[in-house]
């Protein structure tokens, strides 16, 4: 591992791993045959491409988008990683520079879509290659009851067999008949090690707002997340074109993607965000599955998500790269009597009706939580976990008061009239609002007639809301509209349990400011455009997604400890030895302020590494004794390769240390040379 370790550092400029890659990577290492599932953002990539770099032969990775596979080995490039993709999009040079990579055993990483395992000529390519590992992104494609079937994954265990290499497979789905069905498919039912992260992404933030004025709550929370990118999911196509247009409007770049556009039109969105700094796509749920962009800061939902592992599943796209994430999700009322339609009126059989009610109630139960909603989010996927910190909830605990006689006027006024009617009426009686309609219905004379006066109508909206939320009262589907008592409210309505109801949701005026938070510090925050303007240009230049030079984990880090030197440098989150190469002295220009003398590549090569200060050391000696000790001699000086060779190596004695500058060179610093190796011990 001490290579691996190595290799992240240098390669990717990590200095840790994250939960889990460590062991992951190690039994991929070791060979082992490995399926792991891993949250998105949890850092599957890493987990074959580490490996692939510390074992000899070529790993081979099957991925199932085009445009994602390119994306990696741009990356992989930009570290300084020999990896290359073998796609239908390929021009006849790329294809041609892979196959020769191929050829003289360069070529570390070689990517492909499964298509291409159709081919009995990329069959025979492949035997011949020096494959040594298999590595299987997305591995949930290869089952045939998922949403994400792929046919030509079922190529992939043949493909095993036949080089006999070991396989990695990676997924973020968990559930047991996928996994099941990867391990027979995948690895031929040879039993793979099985590797189970945790669903937690503790970077992103969870809130939850009920609407109220509801496009000015999105826009008041992209506001406050300005030239950040960020997603806004929508129930329908119309509203993603409007809500576009009205962020537009208000400054923001923003454009909508749904079903409903063209299919180029929606790969030009697609690229558009991957490349662009600071786009905000609003989108029906079609977005996502093309999109691999580590540095989505936020993600909102203007209507409910489907369920809660839809919820999970969208806002687990933002904050991949690990630096803090926003989200917010806004329901009421319309979203709950949406969502229970839509499940009333599929054509599924009854059970799996129950089912999807049941799975819309667990997110309603977190929508309308009253304690951590990271505990409750958890809780859902079996997960155990102390209060976050990092929720609406948890920064401001609930206001909540006794519900319980509220609850039981309603149900009444809901029974009293043969649960015939929607909120609109009955809130009419409540509040004893005499309508026409109250009236023709006789409805004035109910003794539940103006029982509930304490409470204003919005009030009694948000009682009937979060009702509906807890699943005491569903909408009628035979009844338009009309509401009916459940099961679970009756012991309510007998006085045996009470209802804890919130209190800030009720009101208007005292909606919560949705307090997205800064990245930076306020002090740091120039520094960060800054390096952002820099970023662009830079991107711009090279024809690179923005990120492929830094991911803003990179930047914030750089914003807020300033490195002032390459050795610095190196020490920050996603700065490896290529990319100090590469872009170091233009991101250190903006944070100093000014230009560096240029450094020599013998010197930059040790930065970060104790031999760097080392070197910098017996540079300075060297300078002192250029002309001799009684500085009359003739000018002497060791190349920088020399002296990078020394600080690496430490050499113990003169012997040693002759070995490397020569017997001229080793007489004149030899003595001063030792003295620093020493003194550094
Ligand atoms: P996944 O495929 O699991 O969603 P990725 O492999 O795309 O996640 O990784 C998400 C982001 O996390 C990438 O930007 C990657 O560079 C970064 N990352 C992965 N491992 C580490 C690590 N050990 N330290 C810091 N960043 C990491
Ligand atoms: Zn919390």
């Amino acid at each position: 591992m001490k290579d691996a370790e190595q290799q992240l550092a240098e390669v990717f400029g990590f200095s840790d791993f994250r939960p889990g890659q460590r062991e992951i990577i190690e039994a991929v290492i070791a060979g082992q045959d490995v399926l792991a599932i891993m949250p998105t953002g949890g850092g599957k990539s890493l987990c074959y491409q580490l490996p692939a770099l510390c074992r000899s032969g070529v790993t081979l990775v099957l991925s199932p988008l085009i445009a994602l596979m390119r994306d990696q080995v741009r990356a992989l490039q930009e570290a300084g990683v020999a990896a290359g993709a073998l796609t239908s999009h390929n021009s006849e040079e790329e294809s041609a520079a892979v196959f020769e990579a191929l050829h003289v055993g360069r070529l570390k990483l070689l990517y492909m879509a499964p298509e291409r395992l159709a081919s009995i000529t990329t069959q025979d390519m492949l035997r011949r290659a020096n494959i040594s590992l298999l590595a299987v992104d997305e591995a949930h494609c290869v089952s045939q009851w998922g949403h994400d079937f792929r046919p030509d994954y079922l190529r992939i265990g043949a493909l095993r067999a036949a080089l006999d290499v070991p396989l990695a497979a990676f997924t973020a789905t968990a559930d047991r008949e996928t996994r099941e069905e990867i391990i027979a498919r995948l690895f031929g039912g040879r039993s793979a090690r099985i590797f189970l992260q945790g669903f937690d992404r503790p970077n992103i933030r969870l809130a939850f707002e009920a609407k109220k004025k509801p496009r000015h709550q999105i826009l008041s929370f992209a506001d406050a997340l300005r030239g950040q990118a960020g997603i806004i999911y929508c129930a329908t196509r119309s509203k993603t074109e409007t809500l576009a247009r009205a962020l537009v409007d208000e400054g923001h770049v923003a454009c909508a993607y749904h079903g409903g556009m063209e299919a180029a039109d929606r790969r030009a969105v697609e690229a558009r965000f991957q490349h662009e700094d600071g786009l905000i796509v609003v989108a029906t749920v079609a977005f996502g599955m093309g999109v691999d962009k580590p540095d989505i800061r936020w993600v909102a939902h203007a209507d409910l998500p489907k369920s809660i592992e839809s919820y999970y599943q969208e806002i687990g796209r933002a904050g991949r790269d690990g630096a803090p994430a926003e989200t917010l999700t806004l329901y009421g009322a319309d979203d709950i009597r949406l969502r229970r339609a839509q499940i009333d009126e599929s054509l599924a059989p009854s059970e799996r009706r129950a089912a999807d009610h049941a799975r819309l109630n667990m997110l309603l139960g977190l929508a309308e939580a009253q304690v951590c909603r990271r505990q409750v989010l958890l809780r859902h996927f079996g997960e155990k976990s102390a209060p976050c910190g990092n929720c609406d909830n948890c920064e401001r605990p609930p206001r909540v008061f006794d519900g319980t006689t509220s609850v039981r006027k309603a149900l009444s006024a809901i029974l009293r009239t043969d649960q015939y009617f929607g909120t609109g009426h009955l809130i009419d009686i409540l509040t004893g609002n005499e309508t026409e309609k109250v009236r023709a219905c006789g409805h004035d004379r109910l003794p539940t007639f103006g029982v509930g006066r304490e409470h204003s109508r919005a009030e009694w909206q948000a009682i009937f809301r979060q009702m509906m939320g807890q699943d005491l009262i569903r909408p009628d589907p035979a009844r338009h509209g009309a509401l009916r008592m459940t099961e679970a409210a009756r012991p309510i309505l007998r006085g045996e349990v009470g209802v804890t109801l919130r209190r800030d949701t009720l009101k208007r005026d005292t909606a919560r400011r949705s307090s997205a938070r800064a990245l930076v510090s306020e002090e740091d925050a120039p520094l960060l455009s800054a390096l952002k303007a820099r970023r662009r240009a830079l991107a711009e230049a090279a024809g690179l997604p923005a990120y492929m030079i830094f991911n803003d984990r990179t930047l914030i880090e750089m914003a807020e400890q300033r490195p002032a030197t390459s050795d610095e440098m190196m020490r920050i989150t996603g700065v490896g030895a290529k990319k100090l190469e590469s872009y170091g002295a233009q991101f250190l220009e903006v944070i100093t302020g000014e230009v560096l003398p240029p450094e020599h590549p013998a010197r930059r090569k040790l930065a970060g590494r104790e031999a760097g200060p080392l070197y910098d050391r017996l540079a300075e000696a060297q300078l002192a004794l250029m002309r001799g000790a009684d500085g009359h001699q003739k000018p002497m000086r060791c190349s920088a390769a020399q002296l990078a060779r020394v600080a690496a190596e430490k050499p113990v004695d003169v012997a040693a240390l002759t070995r490397i500058l020569g017997e001229r060179r080793a007489e004149r610093f030899g003595r001063a040379f030792l003295e620093i190796l020493n003194r550094d011990d």
